[in-house]
């Protein structure tokens, strides 16, 4: 029988509570169907692991996770650290170590969400975003001088290279194309960034050409946000640099209903390393210690690592079952305007597992 090796990385508050949760109903999934086998392996990397050891990480945890088939990640954050060294330090050394350059983030309303959308049907809204997610305004570049005098300058250069869009812009045209609608919108903001974008709108233009099947169109990201409320249904799948996409999957997650939902995968296309899912969510220090976690947004996430892995049936058997759960409201957390725990929406998304295998 075939073994997937996960690593799993809980790191910083609630994603301690809903890591184990998401490697329940991988269990639940794997036992009740009897394909394929899990080979967990935890790793206890983040704040705590800084306090110890003055990094988020050690040096050579990249090689630990080389050989596994896939990455199940929490959050990274803590109070008492800094959010870029947090950041830098431990989730975006992965994503970068592994070249995971797609960022993919899937936006439904799922059954029984009381979504703010009240203008719209629950299926007018049904989204991914593609996000780039190895350069741009996260590259890294800048740097300050004169700090702390009056004269002081900080800059954070956003870099983009014709072969990062270029791949990024291929990635997008191919998921388009396999969605039913076969619409891509790419974000831009031509009209004020006037090289990296521009280039960027020409790469499109040019890799468009490879899809003729796909219809697309661009919008500046200032419109794309007032068009995902207003207009929903217009959108099906996106494109966006690593800072806008960012901003606009919140608000995509906002609009589905809760951050507490909404998944996501860092994708290596071309498989050379492990790719790694996760909750949009952080790590919600307000929340964590008291079971009160929505774990929807790791088992979404648990959904799209199996797609990666290829096993379609387990992936749709336990969105079933997922949607099944959202559809009661008495299974729906805190954050969904309910009082289920973490531990009580796992054990009912498990059970529906074991009754739909
Ligand atoms: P980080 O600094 O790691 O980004 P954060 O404290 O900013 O973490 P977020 O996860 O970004 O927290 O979420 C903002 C708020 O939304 C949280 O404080 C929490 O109240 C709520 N929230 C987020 N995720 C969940 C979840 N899975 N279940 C319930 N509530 C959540
Ligand atoms: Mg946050």
């Amino acid at each position: 029988m075939k073994t997937y090796k996960i690593a799993c990385i809980p790191g910083d508050g609630i994603g301690k509570e809903v890591i184990p949760a998401g490697q329940a109903v991988l269990e639940a999934l794997a036992t009740s169907q009897n394909a394929f086998r899990f080979d967990f392996t935890s790793y206890g990397w983040g704040g705590d692991w800084f306090r110890q050891h003055g990094e988020m990480m050690p040096q050579n945890g990249l090689d630990a996770l080389r050989d596994k088939d896939a990455i199940l990640f929490g959050s990274a954050g803590d109070p008492d650290i800094p959010d870029h060294i947090t950041l830098w330090g431990l989730r975006l050394k992965i994503c970068q170590g592994f070249d995971q350059y797609a960022n993919v983030r899937p936006t439904r309303i799922l059954p029984g969400i009381d979504a703010p959308l009240k203008r719209c049907k629950p299926e007018d809204l049904n989204w991914v975003i593609v996000r780039e997610n190895s350069e741009g305004e996260y590259a890294g570049v800048g740097g300050r001088a004169h700090q702390g005098h009056p004269i002081e300058v900080a800059t954070d250069l956003s870099v983009m290279t014709r072969a990062g869009v270029e791949r990024i812009m291929r990635y997008a045209f191919k998921l388009a194309q396999s969605r039913p609608r076969k619409l891509l919108t790419v974000v831009t903001k031509s009209n004020a960034q006037r090289h990296a974008m521009v280039m960027w709108d020409e790469i499109a233009v040019q890799v468009s050409k490879e899809f003729p099947d796909v219809k697309w169109d661009k919008e500046l990201v200032d419109a794309a946000t007032a068009r995902m409320v207003n207009r929903p249904a217009t959108l099906d799948t996106l494109v966006a640099t690593n800072l806008h996409a960012d901003i606009l999957s919140d608000l995509a997650a906002a609009l589905a209903g809760s951050l507490g939902i909404a998944p996501t995968g860092n994708i290596d296309p071309e498989r050379r390393y492990p790719s790694m899912f996760e909750p949009i969510h952080g790590s919600a220090f307000d929340i964590m210690g008291k079971g009160l976690a929505n774990p929807v947004g790791t088992f979404w996430s648990c959904v799209m690592l199996l797609e990666h892995l290829g096993e379609a049936h387990a992936a749709r058997t336990l969105m079933d079952a997922v949607e099944q759960v959202t559809a009661d409201p008495t299974l729906h957390t805190g954050d969904l305007g309910g009082k289920a725990t973490t531990a009580q929406v796992t054990e009912a998304v498990c059970n529906r597992i074991r009754a739909g295998s």
